[in-house]
């Protein structure tokens, strides 16, 4: 069978497939420690979820304007506005069915065939994806690990070129945890201004920050000087504990902003009619969902500080780099390879065999010698997943 071009490069998403084997082999009666899944285990808080069920009970069931609705794309434009204090036109926000759907549409709209889009590296599994399918080419870009991988403008100068049209960049990352300071970011958004290219930059985690109390620094709080062309995604995803309603958005110009919105029209038509209204209702209450992520940030900080002491207390010999936020810890296990079993993915399967824990594999996120664990789960699975863990290391 021959298939398009388009889909040359074309990988099922890694954590995704972790996530089903793991369902899999719980599903046969194994008593797996599923810690692959990239999504809070909190569920989304009542009054967001009975908002969508009164949605669907007075009939708001079907098709809404591609780009989504007035009320909801408002309600995002008016916290953009006051989280940044500049006036922020809600035509030229974009609702989809989720991030990922709008940094989909944000690659396919601005790259093309010829251009090189970099990375920021480790990166989330599907930019690399969405960069080939849109037919550019992806550059990893490795910040220095010891500043847990965050870029700086001499290791952008390093990998650009005259084809570079484009930075995706994710703070709070995933997979490191890694929060870039406001500085760091200027510095960043100033490169790319410079340059003048496109910076894409993915805020989903941004809630989810321990390095300050509240979010963590994204475009909105720079200056509106520091910042070329750019496009911010974020959603209701992982604040809100809302993966499965499938809401994200894109801030961008409105020009851009058009031509997304026409493509959607073209591709899944709109978000989710009834998830909207339930979107709406956190980002209109603003008080109200802030209280309910407060106690989840809460929560993975708690979790944070669990997982990084057993770490330093039990595995000393697996360095990791410090969470500062998201609900992830990457941590390299280059130190268990041996013959059969040299990588990532090894190790991983090992671990689902031998100890029972799901963990995914750093080559999905660029770099073979890792290995992301999510800590978005009880303490008491957490502290049983490390225990699993020191007994398989120490086996060997
Ligand atoms: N960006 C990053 C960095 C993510 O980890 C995820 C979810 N795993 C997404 C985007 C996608 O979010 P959504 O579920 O809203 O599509």
């Amino acid at each position: 069978m021959t298939f398009s071009r388009n889909i040359d490069h074309l990988e099922a998403s890694a954590t995704i497939a972790v996530d089903s084997l793991a369902k899999q082999l719980q599903a046969e009666g194994r008593d797996i420690i599923n810690l692959g899944a990239g999504e809070p285990d909190f569920p989304t808080p009542d009054w967001i979820g009975e908002a969508g069920i009164q949605a669907i009970r007075e009939g708001k069931t079907r098709y809404t304007p591609a780009p989504g609705t007035p009320q909801l794309r408002k309600a995002i434009a008016a916290d953009l506005q006051a989280r940044s204090g500049r006036e922020v036109d809600w035509n030229a926000v974009v609702v989809s069915n989720g991030a990922k759907q709008s940094l989909f549409n944000a690659c396919f709209s601005l790259f093309g065939p010829g251009d090189e889009v970099l990375v920021a590296s480790p990166y989330w599994t599907s930019y690399p994806q969405m960069v080939t399918l849109s037919r550019a080419e992806p550059v990893f870009v490795f910040g220095r690990e010891d500043r847990g991988f965050r870029l700086t403008p001499q290791d952008l100068e390093v990998a650009a070129t005259d084809r570079t049209r484009g930075l995706m960049i994710c703070s709070p990352s995933n997979p490191s945890g890694g929060v870039y300071t406001l500085e760091e970011l200027q510095a960043v958004a100033r490169w790319a201004r410079e340059r003048g290219i496109w910076l894409l930059s993915d805020e989903i985690y941004r809630f989810i920050n321990f390095t300050a109390d509240g979010p963590a620094p994204g475009l909105m709080e720079l200056a509106p000087g520091d910042v070329g062309p750019f496009v911010l995604v974020d959603g209701v995803s992982k604040a809100y504990a809302m993966t499965g309603w499938r809401i994200g958005f894109s801030y961008s110009p409105l020009e851009l902003a058009r031509k997304m919105s026409a493509f959607q029209s073209h591709t899944t038509s709109n978000p989710s009619a009834p998830s909207q209204e339930a979107a709406l209702a956190a980002y209109s209450q603003l008080e109200r969902s802030g209280a309910d992520v407060r106690r989840m940030v809460e929560a993975f900080r708690r979790r944070r500080d669990l997982v990084t002491r057993l770490f330093d207390e039990l595995l000393p010999g697996l360095p990791y780099v410090k969470p500062d936020g998201a609900f992830y810890l990457y941590f390299r296990v280059d130190s268990l390879f041996r013959e059969g079993m040299a990588d990532s993915s090894a190790v991983c399967t090992w671990l689902l065999e031998e100890a029972e824990i799901a963990l995914v594999p750093g080559v999905a996120f660029g770099d073979d010698r890792y290995v992301r664990l999510s800590y978005a789960t009880s303490d008491a699975l957490l502290e049983e997943a490390l225990a699993r863990l020191t007994r398989a290391v120490g086996s060997r």
